[in-house]
């Protein structure tokens, strides 16, 4: 719409809009309407839409998805978690946030040595799993919602908002009341009931990458989540399937630029289930950064040895504050704050 088109012409432009069988999408932003027409145009035909009073442009998006592409909103989105908590934070502004905590919470010990640790470190953002999507049926499978309590109580004490996995819908109520971002694993991107009741849950997202998406499977499937609700969902690239064995995946550094181009959302990094080794975690990371990475979901154990789940790729707390040093000097390099 034009820059002052009214109340009413924006009214009759939806109406219109629903009239020809398609759904409506309004964003207000700060200089002017955004109507997204969504369904399949084919069939009618949207140009004559230009005709109605207040209508500056009907721009046609070609990419398969439109809520999430970068033509339907150009500004970048920034996403708030823990609103109005102490500790509240935002992931795709100036400022790079770094996410990290243990793989699965295991105890409350384990998980305050942890929190307290990557807070002290400059971590904005608390992880842990609760609900873990084990490729084994055998392997630990997190402290369920035991782990939603000491993870709450954790986050509350050290004053950080916290993330943490859901993978069935019929969690993702109980999972949201613990959590300020619910997060997608990468055996479920494309889990669409989950990536619609998470959609409709209206919470933060954050939506991992699967190992064998490619980047425009992960977009179609943020789209899910983004239909009828607010922008916040942050994607997350953790790493592809590939022939080398030499890392657990390959991590795309690629996606990062493409995403940051064809998308308005928040785009991280996870360099610790890309790489599987603690070692890598530093330099990844660093690369993370410096491609235009918002953010790093790490994982962080006192006591990686002993860990229930990925041992080999969990950094020990006085690793982490030593890489969080070195990124300081990476983000200020490529005009960014951590
Ligand atoms: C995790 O972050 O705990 C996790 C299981 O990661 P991914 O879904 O990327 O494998
Ligand atoms: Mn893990």
């Amino acid at each position: 719409m034009r820059q002052g088109a009214s109340p009413a012409q924006i009214q009759t432009v939806v109406d219109r809009v629903e009239e020809l069988g398609f759904r409506a999408h309004l964003s207000q932003g700060e200089e002017r309407t955004i109507i997204g027409i969504i369904g399949d145009e084919r069939p009618v035909g949207i140009e004559p839409l230009e005709l109605l009073e207040g209508v500056e442009r009907v721009v046609p998006i070609l990419q398969p998805f439109k809520l999430a592409s970068r033509d339907f909103k150009p500004e970048s989105t920034v996403v708030t978690l823990g609103k109005g908590k102490k500790g509240e934070v935002s992931i795709g502004g100036k400022a790079i946030v770094v996410m990290a905590g243990p793989c699965s919470i295991e105890s409350r010990e384990q998980l305050m040595e942890t929190a307290w640790a990557v807070k002290e470190s400059g971590a904005r953002v608390l992880r842990g799993g609760a609900y873990k999507p084990r490729t084994s049926p055998y392997s630990f499978q997190g402290l369920g919602e035991k782990g939603l309590e000491l993870l709450l109580e954790a986050g509350e004490i050290v004053g950080l908002p916290v993330i943490t996995e859901v993978v069935s819908p019929s969690d993702v109520e109980l999972v949201k009341r613990y959590s300020d971002c619910l997060q997608i694993g990468a055996r479920n991107t494309q889990n669409f009931s989950l990536l619609q009741e998470i959609g409709r849950s209206g919470h933060p997202a954050l939506l991992k990458r699967g190992m064998m998406m490619t980047i425009q499977e992960l977009l179609m499937a943020a789209e899910y989540i983004l239909s009828n609700r607010d922008y916040d969902v942050i994607l997350c690239e953790r790493g592809i399937r590939t022939f080398e064995t030499a890392t657990r995946f390959t991590l795309d550094i690629n996606a990062v630029p493409v995403l940051k181009q064809l998308t308005h959302l928040p785009v991280i990094v996870d360099p610790t289930h890309s790489t599987g080794r603690a070692a890598l975690v530093p330099p990844v990371s660093r690369a993370a950064i410096a491609a235009g990475a918002d953010g790093l979901i790490v994982e962080v154990h006192p006591h990686p040895e002993r860990a229930l789940s990925d041992a080999p790729q969990q950094m020990k707390p006085e690793a982490f504050v030593v890489m969080m040093k070195e990124l300081k000097a990476i983000a200020e390099a490529v005009g960014r704050t951590l």
